[in-house]
């Protein structure tokens, strides 16, 4: 993987994709299998975001993606609609959780808990939620009925983890969700920690709504070769 030296180095897909996918426009112009198309026709969605629309046809292709647009811009469809397609149905004889992500705050989880049960009704998965504030037993029980995914916030999912002796070299996917709010939340010593436990074969990706130095530091050690999409510049 390449080492990044400055956040311009992130390898900008600006030129080369956006103007063919505006043209090709949809959802259906992706390449996505029915149950996912299903899933977002039943969430209600007709054409996608711009930060959808560019970010994942680069998902989907098994990049490391850093994705800055702002609150509102439709982010989370971004990392879910390539989850779907990534993990597909249950696999309940897999060795451990297949996608995990990490979010800043319960209620955020709480929500992508939610959107993931609605954009994936097609898809038989298995989600569970790690939350602090919860009791620690349910989330051992949790843990035990092989979840395909797992959204949580860091340090309980950590502490989880350690307290399990939970391996995570069934993570296929991991997303950082409202990377910006997990530093400061306060989380960087555990994402680190996450990050160290996790097969170098993962795909990573990182999604935020501003992208200070601290962030493109932890992508540059954390993710392997990632595409920049920011949406918040004029280039
Ligand atoms: P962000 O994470 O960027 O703040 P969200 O993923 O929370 O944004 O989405 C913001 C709102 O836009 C949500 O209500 C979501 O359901 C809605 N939304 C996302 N994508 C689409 C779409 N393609 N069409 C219509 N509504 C959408
Ligand atoms: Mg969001």
């Amino acid at each position: 993987s390449t080492i990044l030296t400055d956040k311009n180095d992130f390898q900008d897909e600006d030129n080369k994709k956006s103007s063919k996918n505006k043209k090709s426009g949809g959802f259906q112009a992706m390449g996505l299998s029915q149950p996912v198309l299903k899933g977002i026709q039943k969430r209600g969605y007709k054409i996608p975001t711009p930060i959808q629309r560019r970010t994942i046809p680069v998902i989907l292709e098994g990049r490391d993606v850093v994705a800055m647009a702002k609150t509102g811009s439709g982010k989370t469809a971004c990392f879910l609609i390539p989850l779907l397609e990534k993990l597909k149905q249950r696999q309940i004889k897999s060795s451990g959780p297949r996608a995990l992500i990490l979010s800043p705050t319960r209620e955020l989880a709480i929500q992508t808990f939610k959107f993931i049960k609605e954009l994936g009704k097609f898809h038989d998965l298995k989600c569970i939620l790690v939350l602090g504030g919860d009791s620690m037993d349910s989330q051992f029980s949790a843990i035990h009925q092989h979840p395909d995914v797992v959204v949580a916030t860091p340090g309980r999912f950590l502490h989880v983890c350690m307290e399990m002796d939970l391996k995570l070299s069934s993570i296929q996917y991991i997303v950082f969700d409202e990377a910006d709010r997990l530093f400061e939340m306060g989380f960087g010593e555990q994402l680190n920690e996450t990050i160290r436990r996790l097969p170098e074969s993962r795909q990573t990706v990182m999604f935020s709504a501003t992208l200070p130095k601290l962030l493109v530091d932890f992508a540059k050690a954390g993710l392997s070769d990632p595409v920049l999409i920011r949406l918040d510049v004029e280039s």
